[in-house]
């Protein structure tokens, strides 16, 4: 899951960890780290390492706006839809335009941080 620098900052503040304990860089981009037991997000509460354990989430109230609007995504048309690999998007209604807006302007805001921009 890509989080803005802002987001990282937050997360570390609210949390006591340090930026790399929950996430890491890939081109510039920040993205949360998977634990490498339960292969979920380091934030996830699960003991178990299934591909979709139920879990919640440690950090739910401070949570990245990507977390917040999935299960929608990005298409390469740059459209919103479900995410394939969601287990539960069949209980989420058709994406609106207003989440293609949403997750065009939360994608401009983190390719916007990259260092080389
Ligand atoms: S909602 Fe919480 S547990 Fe899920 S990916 Fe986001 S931060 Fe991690």
């Amino acid at each position: 899951m890509p989080i803005t620098q802002t987001e990282a900052a937050r997360l570390s503040r609210r949390t006591g960890l340090a930026i790399d304990d929950f996430s890491w860089q890939s081109k510039g981009i920040r993205m949360l780290l998977n634990d490498t037991t339960t292969r979920a997000c380091v934030f996830l509460l699960t003991s178990s390492a299934e591909p979709h354990a139920e879990g919640m989430c440690s950090v739910y109230e401070i949570r990245p706006k990507g977390c917040q609007t999935y299960p929608y995504v990005l298409n390469d048309e740059d459209t919103a839809i479900l995410d394939e690999g969601c287990p539960h998007k069949d209980k989420f209604d058709p994406p609106s335009q207003e989440m293609t807006s949403t997750l065009l302007n939360l994608e401009e805001q983190i390719l916007h941080e990259r260092p080389d921009e």
